[in-house]
């Protein structure tokens, strides 16, 4: 008899890696050394205000000191090159979040870029990309740091297994693929511009989706026993699309009666049954992003003040 499939419980991991850094909190504030994050927060976006009120939270109940910066909407590149400059020279800041996306008259690039490369808890910019590439220690971005904690935490082998990634951003796809090719997967990358992505799942051992498109990957283009990381986070409205997705799940259909919407990843939860290990949406990949920007901001107060040195982890 087929064994069921094992669910990667983000929210477990998530909560182990914050009892960890909690304890280097408390190791470094012994030592006179209290980690520091500033979270700018520009206008008003209601899911961005959601995301950095998190993060904060998280910040207060691990130790960590944080300061949340708030622009209006109006402000102007070079008002936030200011700013960014001033959080650059505060010793007491030890990370810099600048929550995305900013205003379309706001130059993105080239604020990403004024953040210290030491401060850039996100791991966006191009300095820290480059460190990952070349396999130096850096800070990595949190979203593909935390697949790879899943994957390391979970014993799931890496090395010598072919990984497909679907996707290939700057923030998921791209970090994660050079993650996995330097824990010694043979990786290989789809996008939209691929032709019969299918071809490349269905010999996946380990497959990312990470492309904002719901259920894109369906039970028919994974190879059975894979392991699947769901990145993807789509919200779906319409009635039908969860009775597709979820047929005979009372909790989801009780869930979407309630709020008249659920959550479902890039990967069709029907494929998960065929997989050997599997992230969930929500509950998966989501819940480590916050806590890998918990570890990155000790990390970068341990390097800042000589107290160690960063660690790559892939
Ligand atoms: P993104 O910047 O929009 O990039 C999407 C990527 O998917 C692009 O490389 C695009 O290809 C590719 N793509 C789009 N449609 C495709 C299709 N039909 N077939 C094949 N490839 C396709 O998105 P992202 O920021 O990487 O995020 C991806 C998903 O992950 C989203 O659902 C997002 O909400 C989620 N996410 C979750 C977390 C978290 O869990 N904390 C963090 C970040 C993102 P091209 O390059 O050819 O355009």
């Amino acid at each position: 008899m087929k064994n069921a499939a094992r669910v990667l419980n983000g929210i477990e991991i998530a909560a182990e890696i914050k009892a960890e850094v909690a304890a280097e909190v408390r190791a470094l504030k012994a030592a006179g050394v209290t980690p520091g994050l500033a979270a700018v927060l520009v206008g008003h976006v209601a899911a961005s205000e959601v995301y950095v009120r998190s993060k904060v939270k998280t910040c207060a109940e691990l130790g960590i000191w944080s300061e949340m910066v708030t622009p209006p909407e109006s402000v102007t590149t070079d008002e936030m090159l200011a700013l960014i400059a001033e959080l650059n020279s505060r010793d007491e800041v030890d990370g810099i979040l600048i929550q995305l996306p900013l205003p379309a008259h706001v130059d993105t690039r080239r604020l990403l870029e004024a953040v210290s490369p030491e401060k850039d808890v996100d791991g966006f910019h191009p300095v820290n990309a480059g460190r990952l590439q070349s396999g130096q220690p850096g800070l990595r971005p949190c979203t593909p740091a935390g697949i790879m904690e899943i994957l390391r935490r979970s014993g799931l082998p890496v090395a010598g297994k072919h990984a497909v990634v679907l996707g290939r951003s700057d923030i998921v796809g791209k970090p994660v693929a050079m993650m996995l090719l330097h824990a010694h997967a043979t990786v290989t990358v789809c996008h939209s511009k691929t032709v019969d992505i299918g071809r490349y799942t269905r010999d996946a051992d380990l497959l990312v989706a990470a492309i904002g498109r719901p259920g894109f990957v369906t039970a028919e283009m994974v190879k059975p026993g894979a392991t699947l990381i769901d990145v993807g986070i789509n919200r779906v409205t319409d009635a039908a699309e969860v009775g597709r997705f979820f047929p005979n799940d009372l909790g989801r259909a009780a869930q979407f009666g309630k709020r008249g919407s659920t959550l479902v990843g890039d990967i069709d939860p029907a494929a998960f049954a065929l997989s050997g290990a599997y992230t969930p949406v929500p509950g998966g990949v989501g819940a480590l992003t916050i806590a890998m920007l918990m570890h990155n901001t000790v990390q970068a107060a341990k390097a800042r003040r000589g107290a160690g040195v960063l660690v790559a982890k892939a």
